[in-house]
């Protein structure tokens, strides 16, 4: 096995706010979560998406992230020498909005950037793949979850090619309210997309949040594991979307990797 760094537990690299409408909590609250958990760093990832037909809308415009900035660089001050703080985001990949995604990632200093994909379109509309809406857990049904997970690691591999970016978000977690079997042809086009991590360098980020739905993370052990024999970094996230969530879980995924702190 390479001579990896551990997964270092004492940081962050993934939390959103009530900016994104689908979270609660201030950003100071999430700060003062991370302080009163040990953590020496926190990471705000908000959502950025750009060409969806989607409602209600679950991402920041250019206007909240304007303030997402503003209030994160006081955070950033606030509590120097406490924590460090970092504002970045959590890039939804959708194939014809990559001009969009690209001037919004020219438009802000997002210091730290993962990908994710967070939607399919249908024909008709975009269907949220990890959202509990039943109407969307309904239509992914109909639509079948093979071709869906074909367009999502598809979506991923050409993600990391057009996206500059850091990390790469909840891997397995699409139709995770679906709950499908990954098939062979899945894994392949996994081990297409950690061949182009590898290569751009892009994190595999050890999502706690599959915690609060199965007996595993994001990705699941087994590709943990894998990613890690082929070189590919690990960075941890709790995916946090209330205060309480900042760091959830951490001991346990260090646990159950194998890793001494
Ligand atoms: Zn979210
Ligand atoms: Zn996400």
């Amino acid at each position: 096995m390479p001579d990896l760094p551990l997964l270092n537990i004492t940081e962050d690299h993934h939390v959103h706010t009530r900016y994104c409408n689908h979270a609660v909590g201030e950003m100071e609250e999430y700060v003062l979560a991370a302080i009163a958990k040990g953590l020496r760093s926190l990471t705000f990832l908000e959502h950025l998406e750009c060409g969806l037909s989607y409602s209600p809308q679950i991402w920041l415009t250019p206007e909240l992230f304007q303030r997402y900035f503003e209030e994160g660089e006081q955070l950033r001050e606030k509590y120097r020498g406490q924590i460090t703080v970092r504002l970045g985001a959590e890039i939804g990949y959708t194939p014809g909005a990559v001009d969009k995604l690209l001037a919004m990632l020219d438009a802000f200093p997002f210091a730290h950037r993962g990908l994710s994909c967070h939607f399919f379109f249908d024909g008709k509309e975009h269907l949220n793949m990890l959202s509990r809406r039943t109407d969307h857990i309904q239509k992914i049904e109909e639509f079948g979850s093979e071709p869906i997970l074909d367009a999502y690691f598809r979506n991923l591999i050409q993600g990391c090619q057009d996206i500059p970016c850091d990390k790469l978000c909840h891997l397995d977690a699409a139709l995770r309210h679906n709950a499908p079997v990954l098939t062979a042809h899945h894994h392949a086009l996994i081990k297409e997309l950690f061949a182009v991590m590898l290569e751009k360098d892009i994190a595999l980020e050890v999502n706690t949040s599959g915690y609060e739905l199965r007996p595993q993370p994001y990705p699941a052990l087994p590709l943990i594991h894998q990613a890690r024999q082929l070189g590919i970094p690990l960075i941890i996230g709790s995916d946090a979307h209330r205060p309480e969530q900042v760091g959830r879980y951490f001991e346990r995924v260090q646990a159950e990797l194998g890793q001494q702190a």
